[in-house]
């Protein structure tokens, strides 16, 4: 009988998966912007974007707001990761005056009994005061909140639409006490209790991502991704959201299932119209739904004979308590039998079983609906984190949850059914909301301190524009230096010249060999060029890898490898027999003394093989080839990696002088005016330049900016003191100066837990490439996760926050000093030329330019801004390397016949 009359109280699966369907839309409805407003799931960005991580410490004032009883709390949260402590709590009682008053009583009260709790302590320092504030709270920070609206049985007049803290900091200011210094409590955060409670359980758990409170009312938070919060600025990283979702059907999404015992309770509360999803769950109003029930169905005559008793009429009558006294399993019977008669109904044993039936059908309800919300927050979760199956553990508080004999296993029975796919623990929080304030503001603490840390780690890799400015100027005199008589043979800028006197003007033709060496990868190429109105340049290529332990074995070994190579291309492309013109791409600095001559001045990236220091390179391949004995090659000409790209970009576009190479090294050349070439005879036109720019600084000139970072990577490396600016600028180093910063980081505490991995010890284990990855990251730090994960770095989701950071930094300063570089060269060009402004062109390659995502604009924006006289257009050099080193051997064949 009593399930037929309460028939649509029962809710089956499918109408549970309904309503989850329709908490998720309400869910997104509230996260967006133009949609907000119209939400009746409010979704409040708490501030609160970090769990606890175990090392939070000291000790903490809290107090409570909102729930059934108020109470002022002390807790110390210890760093060892295992403990914190609630030391002191003390209960305090809500009167009507109080919880219906007016707002400055309400505060008056707080601050009083806040400073009793500290007189009978005998609390006297200084402490940080976290404010558990159980109702909707707009907050545009952690210490700020509006009160959007009063829910359960508080309605206080004058405090709607005003910020509670400051509230409470004036109450507390007014309130001197003899045994505290006026203002000595510092409210520092303003946290509700669902977030209190997940930040309690978070502590214990680090999988506790979402706080439920079944009590007095009902609510939920769980933590967001913040590319979905549209009410606060940023992207990165996540914040806990308190969903306020007992408003959720106060636009009546709920009506279809809101039965007419719901609307009467609704109609007789204090906020009619409100709250309509937490009237049909928390333990303020299930008893007064029991009450309304049998009210009406004894007046039917379905129960006590018909005969309705004044306290039956009364309202309030029946409580939360009564209802689970007689759900229980074994006393139930008679304790229903017991609160009935108190009522003055004299209940038959049937009566009792039909009530009984009726608290069950009334709670049974209120955990299926929650379940149904709690499910679509998961879900929501796991989709978040893109996972087919999601581990999560769920922190709990709430008298009704906590108090009621069946509650708890019938949420979690009807959770587990609607998710299959979530393992959800459900975790009990122990000492409540108000030590979860502690918490959130010793998160906030700790993030404070840790903020700190960092800044001043990352502080020597941001450079101002003025010492930028400066390295210009520096590299402005180095370059001087190397093109100078008397102090060229010292200068740590070598400024070679590398006889290629003019860039390509299209009549330039034939078959052409080119062998490209000094990158990642070892090449040799075939090139086609056609002049003319069919102009062309058609290549094929084969690459090659050259095995470590021949980059860094013997001169010898080295280049009958390279030969080996070309036999094998030779063979494949089926031109054995031919006799072809070769350019020998060589992306070292060598010494010219014509364009088919090259002496190595020093290796430099991974390159160290013996012999080969101070040797003709040109010589060194025709030995081999003689070695080998199958076939004879026509070396014209050894270019250098960055003069190909120069010579690439010049063949489209006639205003290109300057190459430069951001890839595994980093260097430049340019088109200088041959009388400022004091080393090289005549005055004449003009000749490229190899600057060799990496070794800027090795002199010391900007160890001013020089981190002890950079001089453990400079240290750990093949050539330890050279190359000094391009260990800061270059894809070989920029990986690696990452992976000290992370070291260092991890051993302040302030990352993975502090726990430095295997695999962060290993040198270049973090490449440059992953700089990209993690810095074009549009996938809320995933692909982050992902990336530290295949390097053996278990990170949360701050970790890879500050993982981005650093490698925003390191790259962002190798970006601005090659502007600050190249600057200087397009400045003397400027000044070569006695123009006022300068237009030109530079031929760029290399895999660090290519593919990340800010190096190219910041480097461009650097010279915009550092040499603002000139107009520099940036041109991606296609295949710079192969294609330029036939051109150029082109060219030469064509002027001068060489190498015959
Ligand atoms: P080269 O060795 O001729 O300079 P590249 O221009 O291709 O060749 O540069 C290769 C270097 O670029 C690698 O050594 C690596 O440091 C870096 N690199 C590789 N992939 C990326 C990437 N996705 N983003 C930035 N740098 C990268
Ligand atoms: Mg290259």
């Amino acid at each position: 009988q009593v399930d037929r009359y309460l028939y649509h109280m029962r809710l089956s699966d499918d109408v549970l998966l309904d309503v989850m369907a329709r908490f998720q839309a309400e869910m997104v409805k509230g996260l967006g912007r133009d949609t907000n407003p119209t939400a009746t799931v409010k979704m409040l960005p708490s501030f609160v974007r970090s769990l606890p991580d175990g090392s939070e410490k000291g000790e903490f004032l809290a107090v409570d707001l909102g729930g059934s009883q108020f109470r002022a709390h002390q807790v110390k949260v210890f760093d060892d990761g295992k403990q914190s402590s609630q030391l002191e709590n003390k209960f305090y009682p809500t009167p009507k005056e109080v919880t219906q008053g007016n707002g400055a009583e309400l505060f008056d009260y707080i601050a009083d009994c806040l400073l009793d709790f500290m007189e009978t302590k005998n609390l006297k320092q200084k402490l940080p005061l976290g404010f558990t504030f159980s109702f909707p709270c707009k907050q545009t920070k952690l210490e700020e909140g509006v009160l959007l609206s009063w829910t359960k049985h508080f309605k206080v007049r004058g405090v709607q639409d005003t910020d509670v803290v400051s509230s409470l900091r004036k109450a507390l200011q007014k309130h001197k006490a003899s045994f505290v210094p006026a203002g000595d409590v510092d409210v520092l955060a303003l946290v509700n209790d669902t977030v209190g409670t997940m930040m309690t359980c978070g502590y214990d758990d680090p999988r506790c991502e979402v706080g439920l409170i079944i009590g007095t009312g009902t609510n939920a938070c769980y933590m967001e991704e913040m590319r979905h919060i549209d009410l606060v600025e940023g992207d990165e990283g996540r914040m806990c959201v308190n969903t306020e979702w007992g408003a959720f059907g106060d636009d009546g999404a709920l009506d279809d299932l809101r039965t007419e015992f719901d609307r009467e309770l609704d109609l007789g509360s204090l906020n009619p119209g409100k709250q309509l999803f937490e009237k049909m769950i928390s333990s303020l109003y299930l008893g007064e739904l029991v009450r309304l029930i049998l009210l009406k169905m004894t007046k039917e005559g379905l129960l006590f004979n018909g005969k309705v008793s004044t306290a039956l009429l009364t309202k309030g009558k029946i409580e939360m308590k009564h209802v689970s006294a007689m759900e229980k399993y074994k006393e139930g019977l008679s304790n229903t039998k017991e609160i009935l008669t108190e009522l003055n109904l004299f209940p038959s044993e049937d009566d009792c079983i039909a009530v009984q039936h009726v608290c069950t059908i009334v709670s049974f309800r209120s955990a299926n609906l929650c379940a149904a919300a709690l499910a679509a927050i998961l879900t929501r979760m796991r989709e978040n984190k893109k996972l087919l199956r999601m581990r999560t553990t769920v922190g709990i508080d709430g008298g009704l949850y906590k108090t009621h004999p069946q509650y708890a296993k019938r949420l979690h029975k009807v959770v587990r059914r609607l998710v299959p796919n979530c393992d959800v623990r459900f975790l009990l929080s122990v000492s409540g909301s108000g030590k979860g304030a502690a918490m959130v503001t010793a998160v906030a603490y700790r993030l404070a301190a840790q903020r700190k840390k960092i800044d001043a780690t990352l502080a020597p890799f941001l450079l101002s524009m003025e010492t930028l400015r400066e390295v210009k100027n520096k590299m402005r005199t180095e370059l001087e230096y190397g093109l100078k008589r008397e102090t060229q043979g010292s200068a740590t800028v070598k400024m070679l010249p590398t006889y290629v006197c003019g860039t390509p003007d299209g009549t330039e033709k034939g078959k052409f060999l080119a062998l490209d060496l000094g990158g990642t990868n070892f090449r040799v190429l075939l090139v086609k060029i056609r002049s003319g109105r069919k102009r062309s340049v058609r290549m094929y290529n084969k690459i090659f890898a050259i095995p470590l332990e021949i980059m860094q074995g013997t001169g010898e070994e080295l280049f009958d490898h390279i030969v080996q190579c070309i036999a094998e291309f030779l063979e494949y492309m089926g031109i054995k027999g031919a006799r072809l013109p070769l350019g020998f791409t060589f992306s070292f600095p060598c010494r010219q003394a014509s364009i088919d001559k090259g002496t190595l001045v020093g290796w430099t990236k991974g390159f160290k093989a013996t012999d080969c220091e101070g040797e003709d390179v040109v010589d060194m391949l025709r030995e081999a080839i003689r070695r080998r004995n199958e076939f004879d090659l026509d070396i014209v000409a050894v270019v250098n990696d960055t003069v190909g790209t120069m010579m690439t970009c010049g063949y489209e576009d006639p205003n290109c002088e300057i190459g430069l190479i951001a890839g595994t090294g980093s260097n430049v050349c340019y088109m200088e005016d041959m009388k400022n070439i004091e080393i090289i005879e005549g005055n004449e036109g003009k000749m490229c330049i190899n600057t060799e720019w990496g070794g800027f600084g090795d002199n010391g000139c900007i160890d001013n900016i020089r981190t002890k970072y950079d001089k453990e990577v400079d240290e750990g490396s093949l050539n330890p003191g050279k190359q000094r600016y391009e260990k800061m600028t270059s894809g070989m180093y920029l990986g690696e100066i990452v992976r000290q910063i992370l070291i260092d980081l991890t051993k302040q505490g302030l990352l993975f837990r502090g726990q430095i991995s295997e695999s962060l010890r290993k040198r270049g284990i973090f490449e440059t490439k992953f700089l990209s990855q993690i810095e074009s990251d549009r996938l809320a730090l995933l692909q982050v996760r992902r990336i530290l994960q295949q390097l053996g770095l278990d990170s949360t989701c701050d970790d890879s926050i500050i993982v981005k950071e650093v490698c925003g930094a390191v790259s962002k300063r190798a970006a601005q000093l090659c502007g600050a570089g190249l600057a200087a060269i397009v400045e003397k060009k400027r000044e070569n030329r006695g123009v006022e402004h300068l237009q030109t062109t530079v031929g760029v390659d290399g895999t660090l330019y290519k593919l990340h995502p800010h190096f190219s604009s910041v480097l461009r924006e650097t010279v915009k801004e550092l040499a603002p006289q000139c107009d520099v257009t940036f041109m991606l050099s296609e295949d710079g390397s192969g294609k330029g080193a036939a051109l150029i051997t082109a060219v030469a064949k064509r002027l001068h016949n060489v190498g015959q």
